[in-house]
């Protein structure tokens, strides 16, 4: 049987299984509606995130939501989460054995929240769950299918920050991926909704 997300973070705030447990304030588990039908995935938590033991919160959360606006979502209605739950001193980048060290969290994230949709942020959420070491720029606004999901990558939102901002041509392609996972995201709920008449019609129940 599969445990709660509040069960399986109350585990993570204990976890010690690579040297990032050393350094950390906080486990930053991640954050959202338990049972959403989209879900985003990072890198890394930073200084702030590592603070406050809540994804996305600093200037790259402050992308992320504004970006999740123009799709007409919150943050509340989706579930945001890492490849790491640890921040990495200085905020370098993951190492190989931090990322399979903390593999089975995010798996267990993954089937515990059950989602339509995964949208991987940037290259390190994107190359652990594709098996791929194709960069991002050439796997962003693609699909593919993931466990029997849909999965979508694209730009991390730092790396807007470092390109120049809104203005950048990766700002325009991230606004282009959303309105893609927004679209496929409505799709999916129709063809499910759809799937449940019809089984609800077979059993009789109208
Ligand atoms: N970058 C990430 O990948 N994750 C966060 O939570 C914050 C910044």
């Amino acid at each position: 049987m599969t445990r709660t997300l509040q069960d399986a973070a109350h585990a993570a705030a204990a976890c010690t299984r690579c040297e990032l447990a050393e350094g950390r304030t906080t486990v930053v588990y991640g954050s959202g509606h338990p049972d959403a039908e989209l879900m985003f995935i990072g890198e890394a938590p930073g200084f702030h995130e590592d603070r406050q033991g809540v994804p996305f919160v600093g200037a790259a959360g402050n992308l992320l939501t504004e970006l999740l606006s123009g799709i007409g979502l919150a943050r509340d209605q989706v579930y945001i989460a890492n490849t790491l739950k640890c921040r990495p001193p200085g905020n370098r980048d993951p190492k190989p054995e931090e990322i399979e060290a903390c593999h089975p969290w995010l798996l267990e994230q993954i089937d515990i929240v059950d989602p339509l949709v995964i949208c991987t942020l940037g290259n390190f959420a994107t190359r652990l769950l594709l098996s791929t070491t194709v960069g991002i720029s050439r796997m962003r606004g693609q699909e593919f299918s993931y466990r029997d999901r849909l999965l979508i990558p694209t730009f991390h939102p730092a790396a807007i920050l470092h390109s120049g901002g809104r203005t950048s041509t990766s700002w325009g392609q991230m606004e282009e991926d959303f309105r893609l996972v927004a679209k496929r995201l409505e799709e999916l709920r129709g063809a499910r909704a759809d799937s449940r008449d019809e089984e609800a019609e077979q059993l009789g129940l109208f």
